[in-house]
């Protein structure tokens, strides 16, 4: 039997699960607020063009107008200053949309301090018992954050001294850029730095440093719980935007039951 259609055949007799890493996208979810003098993303619309009536008698559909980088989306290298001369989203090779995942899990840790950050010997520590992080692959960081993505004040955790939300420390954020195997990180949060990181030096780090090394982000995903710590296959659809930063994407994982 070729691999495809052992593909196939263990998806339609369930050895093969296909699991849903996408946040539902609707003009409630979540997006990023940040302070004047910035701009921001327009929250998830739909305009309807016509329904089944004078407009359209046969048909339904609608306008949508939202931000690149809405709900479940794909951070590509030209979305920050040190990446200009990467990739833009069109541009990122379709190879890589389909390439195996590792799930560490932080929840616990994330739960008990939502300013909790990953550090270097948090992934060393990780790999003596699990085996490397994939060449070429994800690393996809559980923290929970999932649970709370239908509510957008819980899930962007801000009160008066900024965001609180989970991520990565600096140092971690270079070392995952420059010396880790990895392509991209994914994470559940509203995006891939921690809710404190405007005040981390430098800001936003794992921007800087992972988009700046060509890698790419995946944020707001769901469901991670439901993967093995390894072995899945993630699948990332962003849209194909000519000179885009990034785009809402839908993410399915392949795992083996
Ligand atoms: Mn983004």
């Amino acid at each position: 039997m070729s691999v495809l259609d052992s593909l196939v055949g263990g998806i339609a007799n369930g050895s093969i699960e296909v699991v849903d890493l996408t946040a539902p996208l609707s003009e409630k979810t979540p997006i990023l607020q940040l302070p004047e003098p910035f701009g921001n993303t327009v929250p998830f619309t739909l305009t309807e063009i016509s329904r089944y009536d004078d407009r359209g008698p046969a048909w339904y559909w609608n306008n949508i107008s939202t931000g690149e980088h809405t709900g479940t989306h794909f951070d590509a290298p030209v979305h920050w200053v040190t990446g200009r001369d990467g990739s833009d989203v069109a541009q990122v090779s379709v190879s890589q949309l389909v390439a195996p995942a590792v799930v560490l899990d932080f929840a616990e840790q994330a739960g008990r301090d939502p300013d909790f950050l990953l550090e270097i010997d948090h992934v060393r520590d990780w790999e003596r018992r699990n085996g490397p992080l994939p060449e070429g692959g994800w690393l996809l960081y559980r923290t929970g954050w999932d649970a709370r993505s239908a509510d957008a004040e819980a899930f962007l955790n801000a009160d008066e001294s900024g965001s609180h939300t989970p991520g990565m420390s600096v140092e971690c954020a270079r070392w995952l850029a420059e010396e880790a195997p990895v392509i991209g990180l994914g994470v559940e949060t509203v995006g891939t730095d921690a809710g404190g990181a405007v005040g981390f030096d430098p800001p936003f780090p794992c921007h800087s440093f992972l988009l700046g090394a060509n890698k790419y982000g995946l944020t707001q995903l769901q469901n991670l719980a439901r993967l093995p710590v390894r072995g899945a296959v993630l699948i990332a659809g962003p849209l194909p935007i000519t000179g885009g930063s990034g785009s809402p994407a839908r993410v399915l994982a392949l795992v083996e039951r």
